[in-house]
């Protein structure tokens, strides 16, 4: 065990992806400042915090995900932690989406979370803190308008969540996922944008968040840390709800 007066992860490396802006930028500041050392995979790795190495990568490209997982891992000195965040959305019906833009979709949010973890698994087989964290979201616990695709895609992150950490329990490396509610990033900046009345749109998604505002990333990224850190090892296969309340209070408004 870890003593608990060591910083608490204290010579473990950890990947990110997506660390190059909101949830994954604010988990790396969140794991740096716990001692880990960091890597950023992203399609533009630029706006990763300091110290963090940066990788530019499509988490689509098979080829290029594999080669920057080894060469983090060689620079880092190997790799503990884990942490598959990119992902896009999608808006609409059922009916809205092509079989082009499911396919894409569902790559960079599904696929991938198994195609990174297989390029880091050599290295997590050789960590004794091994651990994955997948970011889901409300959206796979909620029936969500206009979310038909997203949905899906967030859905089968926690089944996968679930069955990577049914298959991986016995080799001590624990799986598990942040369920995140409407939070505070450019992601969602980019979204307000587009909305007729953006200043609407934000009180509208503040009030329907029980607690009254949207999740800050950081608060993401402290979930983060917790399901990743060496001090939780009997934490496997649990799905972490950071969203106000939302998925699990009905309050009186
Ligand atoms: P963001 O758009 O602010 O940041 C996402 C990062 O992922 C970006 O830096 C982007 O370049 C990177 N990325 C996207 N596609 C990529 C690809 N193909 N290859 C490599 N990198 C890629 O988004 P965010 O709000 O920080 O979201 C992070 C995660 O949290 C996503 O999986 C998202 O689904 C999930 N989530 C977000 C919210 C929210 O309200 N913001 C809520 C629930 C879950």
């Amino acid at each position: 065990m870890t003593a608990v007066t060591d910083p608490e992860f204290a010579g473990l490396k950890a990947l990110v992806t997506g660390g190059g802006a909101g949830i994954g930028a604010a988990t790396i500041r969140a794991l740096q400042a716990r001692g880990a050392a960091t890597a950023a995979l992203d399609l533009d790795p630029s706006g990763a915090p300091e110290g963090a190495l940066q990788f530019q990568v499509d988490v689509t490209d098979t080829a290029a995900v594999k080669a920057a997982v080894d060469q983090a891992a060689e620079q880092l000195g190997g790799l503990d932690i884990v942490i598959n965040n990119a992902g896009i959305g999608a808006q609409g019906q059922a009916d809205a989406n092509d079989d082009a833009e499911w396919a894409r979709v569902l790559d960079v949010n599904v696929t991938s979370v198994a195609r990174v973890t297989t390029a880091a698994l050599p290295h997590l087989r050789a960590s004794n803190s091994a651990a994955v964290v997948n970011t889901a979201s409300i959206a796979s616990m909620l029936g969500l308008p206009e979310r038909v695709l997203y949905s899906a895609s967030k859905g089968a992150v926690q089944a996968m969540t679930l069955a990577m950490a049914a298959d991986w329990v016995a080799e001590g490396i624990r799986v598990n996922a942040v369920v995140p509610g409407t939070a505070n990033t450019p992601w969602i900046g980019r979204l307000l944008e587009k909305a007729d009345d953006p200043a609407a749109e934000r009180a509208a998604l503040n009030a329907r968040q029980p607690h009254g505002r949207l999740v800050e990333p950081e608060e993401v990224a402290e979930a983060h840390c917790y399901l990743a850190s060496p001090r939780n090892r009997s934490t496997t296969g649990v799905l972490l709800p950071i969203d106000g309340g939302m998925t699990s209070l009905r309050t009186r408004s």
